[in-house]
């Protein structure tokens, strides 16, 4: 089996990384940085979101592993500490993986109609800064409302713990097929009014938003942040592809949830 190890540059996971690759090649694993079976993920939760970027590309081929170098994540299964476990666990492998979905973001620029595709693990946001964003907001091509206000995160049910959980959306059971979209800072008043709580989407229904303003906006995918040329719209659905986890072990997801936000014990 062909593995690579993507690490974050703290001391600690420069630490880990460098244990887990004398215990690996020790094992037997063959180190493959280009084209690797399985990645695994030394840091934190936003260090697997940029390992899944560094090889989104290859994702269908890939499955990956989270090591956290502090407490638990949402995609990190493994500590530092029981790295042991996690290669006898590697060596009896067979290939079973736990898939979750990906959002698809589909943009259409006002200038050339030229678009651009993205994927997202956690969630895509747009935004606007210094003025209210006015944007039309459609599901499945039928017009929900007008939204203004600072801005909208569409993401993932993995997602739903990160940016999503801090601007009022639900925490979704990653099991679960949905998009969800949230409103950043919505203005509901007597003149302008929008649904005003998040809403969760059916598997096969696309969101789209179409900005009433030909000017310039923060656009996210989950770490990447730009201000790309003025958009017409941006549609967002469920991704034809998957990422894939090995050596899955989330099966208590609400009890992560518990000790991450509200300050259970672990275990
Ligand atoms: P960061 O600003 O360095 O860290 C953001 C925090 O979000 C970290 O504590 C990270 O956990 C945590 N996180 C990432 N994915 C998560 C998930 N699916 N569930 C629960 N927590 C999660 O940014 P980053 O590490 O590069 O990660 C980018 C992500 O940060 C974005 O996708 C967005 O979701 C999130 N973010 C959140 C806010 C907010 O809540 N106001 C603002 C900006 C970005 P670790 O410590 O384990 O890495």
């Amino acid at each position: 089996m062909k593995v690579t190890i993507f690490a974050n540059e703290s001391e600690k996971s420069t630490a880990v990384a460098s244990e887990l690759h004398t215990k690996l090649l020790a094992a037997g694993f063959e180190i493959d940085d280009a084209h690797p079976d399985i990645v695994l993920s030394v840091g934190g939760d936003g260090t697997l979101l940029s390992a899944f970027h560094h090889y989104s590309h290859m994702v269908d081929q890939v499955r990956f592993v989270g090591v956290h170098t502090g407490h638990l994540g949402f995609y990190t299964d493994w500590r530092d500490y029981e790295i042991d476990q996690l290669i006898t666990g590697l060596l009896e492998d067979n290939g079973q993986s736990v898939t979750y979905p990906l959002l698809a973001v589909d943009i259409t620029y006002a200038d050339n109609q030229m678009a651009d595709h993205y994927l997202a693990l956690n969630e895509s946001t747009l935004k606007k800064l210094g003025s209210t964003m006015v944007a039309d907001v459609y599901i499945q091509d039928e017009l929900f409302e007008r939204f203004r206000g600072d801005g909208l995160c569409v993401s993932t049910p993995t997602g739903s713990t990160a940016y999503n959980k801090s601007v009022g959306g639900a925490v979704i059971h990653p099991r679960l097929d949905a998009l969800q979209m949230a409103e950043i800072a919505s203005i509901n008043n007597r003149v302008f009014r929008t649904l005003g709580s998040p809403v969760i989407v059916a598997p096969y229904e696309t969101i789209t938003i179409r900005p009433q303003q030909k000017s310039h906006f923060v656009f996210t995918a989950d770490q990447l942040d730009t201000q790309p040329r003025p958009i017409e719209e941006i549609r967002y659905s469920i991704a034809n592809r998957r990422i894939a986890f090995a050596q899955h072990r989330h099966n208590r997801f609400w009890k992560r949830v518990g000790t991450s936000f509200i300050g259970l014990d672990e275990q």
